[in-house]
């Protein structure tokens, strides 16, 4: 286990348990997806059958609270988790409107915005913005 994520379970004093470890083994195994819950149940069961939606939902969100997992809602009503990216800011997400597929864009972009808002004397720790837009592949398929 990556040695960051580690030191965030042991400082949060968040005790692994088989299944807890398994939630987390399936999101670093697919590290850079955006896993709904349901997902990461339905991988999850390939190495525990017995774990619930409930264990899911549970872990997945206290990974979340202490900086393990990154957690977004990007379907309407519907929350996606995938491993936080570590020591930078949060890369952004560009949003297909017609398939849903979640594009992720690296470069940080907000450099300026930031400097404005560290001058009125704000410390930015992260940030989260989302583009809507109409992929290529869709755009070309209309
Ligand atoms: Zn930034
Ligand atoms: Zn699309
Ligand atoms: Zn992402």
């Amino acid at each position: 286990m990556k040695q960051k994520i580690k030191e965030k379970l042991e400082d949060s004093n968040y005790r692994m348990t088989g299944q807890r470890a398994a939630i987390l083994e399936v999101m670093i195994d697919n590290q850079g997806e955006h896993l709904s819950a349901e997902e990461v149940l339905y991988k999850a069961r390939e190495k525990m059958p017995n774990i619930g939606i409930a264990t899911v939902y549970r872990t997945l969100d206290k990974l979340a609270s202490i900086e393990v997992l990154y957690k977004s809602m990007f379907d309407e009503g519907r929350y996606r988790y995938e491993l936080c990216d570590e020591g930078t800011h949060q890369h952004h997400h560009i949003i297909c409107l017609d398939c849903g597929n979640i594009t992720e864009m690296e470069d940080d972009l907000l450099n300026n915005l930031e400097q404005r808002i560290e001058s009125k004397g704000f410390k930015v720790i992260d940030h989260d913005l989302k583009f809507y837009a109409y992929c290529p592949a869709c755009r070309n398929r209309k």
